[in-house]
């Protein structure tokens, strides 16, 4: 019946060609000038160990120097604990404006102990939803409330050649239900080509495994024209690999952005080398929109319901709701897991200190060593000196005896049985 009542609401459409022009092809136009008008905002976040080049990446990427503005440099930002920095960056193209903010989290995977160096990210995800949240519900909703939210998570993979890391997998594993991730090998260079794409096939492989969703790219129209490289869909380089720079080096008198080596040089923007490019398209150009919209349906919405259901009912009495046999077996689950985390860690410490006391015996036999070699020298020398003494007094001794016409010992027995006498 409920069709019925929908086909009596809304009635049968039929498409009718106008005499005229009437203006509403102008829609889009109104829809275009306005969205220029008000610009564009984009939130920006890079996770990785640090020095594996983030920075040179996003001043690479967007062409400016973004990072200098309002960081220290990169020496001053060693710190123990992971930190979360934003900054904000006004960027101009033709008429178009963006708002690029950054967010970075110096002191990811720095630390010798980097459990739960995902909360601080966590958090600070989790805090600008409730912001937006807030600012939605409330009574006088300001119409242009800047949009603060992480829209994509670049997650940097150290080119190591031998697939994820634990906290990558853990990190990846938390954080894919919560924000956009986009993993990207870090300093491709490092690679060969052929080394570089088993990697990659190593990291999906792993991804797989763990059941880790990283952004899908979604297929455009682009992908069947300007997108492809020898037949290849931009998409199908994820997770991509990076090779970043700042400096502008010369080949064959072209001005280009790359790395040189005694053996040739790296370029960022060249397919063949790296997927820069394909990033910084897919990134910006292509699926930027995307990126927020994903974002808020999908993320920012698993953040609402879980909030809002959580709203009104107070967390134990929820937890009570359970079936306490599930909750008990739950608990178990739970304390078998930390368990098997702290025995990981002590292996781990435990490792780490055969390691250091084997380093430090090591350094105090190749310091043994060197004094020994040292003494060995002195005495060496010490010898000598006494030799060449010896030698001296010798010459003196036989200078003295053919001046004097008698020799030493002949002069000493003349003594004794002078002595006897
Ligand atoms: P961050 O700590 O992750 O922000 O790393 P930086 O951007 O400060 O880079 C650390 C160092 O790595 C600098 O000396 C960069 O010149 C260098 N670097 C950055 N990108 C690359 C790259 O793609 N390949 C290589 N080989 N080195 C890079």
């Amino acid at each position: 019946s409920s069709k019925v009542d929908r086909d009596r609401t809304l009635p049968e459409k039929k498409t009718k060609e106008l005499d005229g022009y009437v203006g509403f092809a102008n829609l889009p136009n109104q829809v275009y000038r306005k969205a220029v008008k008000k610009g564009f905002d984009f939130t920006l976040m890079v996770v990785g160990e640090s020095g594996l080049g983030k920075s040179t990446l996003i001043n690479s990427m967007f062409l400016a120097d973004i990072y200098s503005a309002d960081y220290p440099g990169p020496s001053q930002r060693i710190k123990k604990t992971v930190q979360v920095e934003t900054s904000r960056t006004l960027l101009k193209e033709n008429t178009v404006n963006l708002t690029l903010t950054i967010v970075d989290t110096p002191g990811f995977g720095d630390a010798v102990d980097n459990s739960n160096c995902w909360q601080p990210i966590i958090d600070y995800i989790q805090s600008r939803y409730e912001e937006f949240l807030n600012a939605e519900s409330r009574v006088n909703r300001k119409t242009q409330a800047l949009d603060t939210r992480v829209h994509c998570c670049l997650y940097f993979i150290a080119p190591s050649g031998h697939g994820l890391k634990p906290l990558d997998v853990e990190f990846m594993q938390r954080l894919q239900d919560k924000v956009n991730i986009i993993p990207v090998i870090a300093k491709a260079d490092t690679m060969t080509p052929e080394e570089c794409a088993h990697f990659k096939k190593q990291i999906l492989n792993e991804l797989a495994q763990h059941k880790i969703k990283i952004y899908e790219f979604p297929d455009t129209e682009e992908d069947t024209e300007g997108g492809k490289l020898n037949g290849k869909k931009l998409k199908d380089r994820v997770p991509m690999a990076i090779v970043g720079s700042n400096t502008v080096v010369e080949v064959d008198g072209k001005k280009i952005r790359g790395r040189k080596y005694p053996w040739g040089v790296a370029e960022v923007e060249n397919l063949e080398h790296c997927d820069f490019i394909a990033l910084r398209d897919m990134l910006i150009r292509t699926h930027l929109q995307d990126l927020k919209d994903v974002t808020n349906n999908v993320h920012y919405e698993n953040y609402r319901c879980r909030k809002l259901a959580g709203l009104g009912q107070d967390p134990k009495q929820r937890a009570s709701n359970k079936n306490p046999l599930a909750q008990m077996e739950e608990e178990k689950r739970e304390h078998d897991i930390k368990m098997k985390k702290m025995e990981t860690e002590m292996e781990q410490v435990f490792e780490m200190k055969v390691k250091e006391k084997k380093q430090k015996l090591l350094d105090s036999e190749a310091d043994l060593q060197r004094r020994h070699e040292q003494m060995r020298k002195t005495l060496e020398v010490q010898i000598k000196e006494l030799e060449d003494k010896r030698k001296a007094l010798e010459a003196e001794k036989l200078a003295w005896e053919q001046s004097n016409g008698v020799s030493l010992e002949e002069l000493r027995r003349r003594s004794l049985e002078r002595d006897s006498v």
